[in-house]
C-alpha cells in the first residue's frame, strides 16, 4: 500500500483571515504531498503498517538506511494529518469535557496552557512544531519538536507522548501572511482550534 494525503474537509479559504487560502493550498497540496511522496519512495518494497503512527513511533524497526527519510517524511505526513483535523472549522471554540478538566487539573488552567503552548511555539528555533500531548502516564504535557519529529517517536524525542493538538511553526505555514511575525500567527491559531476534535483525540489517547 501507499500512504496518501488526506483530503481537507473544508475549503482552502475556510480559515481566513487567520490563515490565508494560498498558504493552505501550497501547504496541503505541495508541502504535505511532498512528504507523502518521499515517504512512499522510502518505504517502497518494505512491509509497513497502514497506520502512519505505528510506522513512525518505532523507527528502530526499519532498516537503518530508511530511518532518516521515514523520520522526516513520515513525521511530516503524520503531523500535517493531525494539523488539518484540529483546524477543521465548526467545532467547539473552547475546551470542553474531559480534556478541559485535564487542562485545568494537570496544566493549571486554560490561560497557563495557552501561555505554555505559545511559548513552546515561539521559542522553537528554526522549523518545528508545538504540541499538546498525552504522556505515557496519561497526563497532559506541552512540548515542542524540531523539524518533523513527532512526539510519538520513541528514542527520538525527549518525552514520548500522543499528540492531540499541534501547531506547525515552519515558515511555510505562515510566511505569506505573517512574514517574520510568528507570535501573531500563534496568537491567531487560538481562533482556529476545533476543540471537539481535540476532545476526541484526548479520548482516544486516554482510552
Ligand atoms: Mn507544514
Amino acid at each position: 500500500m501507499a500512504y496518501e494525503v488526506p483530503s481537507l474537509s473544508y475549503a482552502f479559504d475556510a480559515l481566513e483571515p487567520h490563515v490565508d487560502a494560498r498558504t493552505m493550498e501550497i501547504h496541503h497540496d505541495k508541502h504535505h504531498a511532498a512528504y507523502v511522496s518521499k515517504l512512499n519512495d522510502a518505504v517502497a518494497g518494505l512491509d509497513v503498517p497502514d497506520c502512519i503512527c505505528a510506522l513512525i513511533s518505532d523507527l528502530g524497526k526499519l532498516p537503518a538506511d530508511k530511518q532518516g527519510a521515514v523520520r522526516n517524511n513520515g513525521g511530516g505526513h503524520a503531523n500535517h494529518s493531525l494539523f488539518w483535523e484540529i483546524l477543521a472549522p465548526g467545532g467547539a471554540s473552547n475546551p470542553t469535557g474531559a480534556v478541559a478538566a485535564a487542562i485545568e487539573s494537570e496544566l493549571g488552567g486554560f490561560d497557563a496552557f495557552k501561555t505554555a503552548f505559545s511559548t513552546a511555539a515561539a521559542t522553537r528555533f528554526g522549523s518545528g512544531w508545538a504540541w499538546l500531548c498525552v504522556g505515557e502516564d496519561g497526563k497532559l504535557f506541552v512540548t515542542s519538536t524540531p523539524n518533523q519529529d513527532c512526539p510519538c517517536m520513541k528514542g527520538i524525542v525527549d518525552k514520548t507522548g500522543r499528540p492531540i493538538l499541534g501547531l506547525d511553526v515552519w515558515e511555510h505555514a505562515y510566511y505569506l501572511n505573517y512574514q517574520n511575525r510568528r507570535p501573531d500567527y500563534v496568537s491567531a491559531f487560538f481562533n482556529l482550534i476545533n476543540w471537539d476534535v481535540v476532545a476526541a483525540n484526548y479520548a482516544k489517547a486516554t482510552a
